[in-house]
């Protein structure tokens, strides 16, 4: 019995028929030529710098007629791996890699009748394609949010080169809640750092600081 419940708060189970049915098949591991547990194609084979003159590119959706536009007109920052649920990711990654640059560098320049909000309530408004569900753009409302004036972008929407490389990865536990096996973990981890990318659980030490310290501000805690 009490195995039963250790097993139970450790995530394991030797029960074939658990109460409550069966979950379903952990995913494949998904694994690099290399034998790498694979993070997404844009940085599995490796990712060349950014280029600190870099001006920004042009998002394009996958959709083959009339593909949704965004002109991104900066260089982005934060580029980053993120394992969260909620982020845009292509078929098959683990992983969404995901940047933020200044809300006033970023338009819609074709086709902005097929956008959609995905979750109007969500913090982040993520606006995506309603054909090919391609998220352009997530953009924040909400002008007390510590990522006001941010919009975040998948830069793998652009065939230019030159855009900030991805730095760390955020949410990493996360991609169990989207049916990683957890036994991976120890080796998606060891790899994301092999690549340069700092696993965090949450976000990186500094955009967590960048928060707090915003929150400490409107709290008086800190002399705004
Ligand atoms: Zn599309
Ligand atoms: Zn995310």
């Amino acid at each position: 019995m009490f195995k039963k419940i250790i097993d139970a708060l450790t995530g394991k189970s030797h029960d074939d028929t658990p109460p409550g049915g069966s979950p379903s098949a952990p995913k494949s591991p998904g694994l690099t030529s290399g034998g790498k547990p694979s993070i997404h194609p844009s940085v599995d084979e490796g990712f060349k710098p950014g280029n600190d003159s870099f001006g920004g590119g042009i998002l394009t959706c996958h959709c083959s007629s009339d593909p949704v536009k965004v002109k991104v007109a900066a260089q982005t920052a934060h580029n980053h791996a993120c394992g969260c649920s909620k982020c845009w990711k292509p078929e098959g990654a683990r992983f969404a890699v995901i940047a933020v640059v200044s809300r006033d560098a970023v338009g819609v320049e074709a086709n902005e009748n097929k956008l959609e909000i995905v979750d109007k309530s969500a913090a982040i408004q993520r606006h995506a394609c309603k054909a090919c569900g391609v998220h352009m753009f997530g953009r924040i409302e909400d002008t007390n949010h510590p990522f006001h004036g941010l919009d975040f972008v998948h830069t793998e929407l652009s065939d230019e080169a030159g855009w900030s490389e991805p730095q760390f990865a955020a949410f990493v536990s996360s991609i169990i809640e989207t049916g990683e096996n957890p036994d991976n973990m120890s080796a998606i981890r060891d790899r994301l750092r092999e690549l340069g990318m700092p696993p965090h659980d949450v976000l990186a030490p500094g955009l967590m600081d960048a928060i707090s310290t915003h929150k400490a501000k409107q709290s008086g805690a800190l002399p705004s």
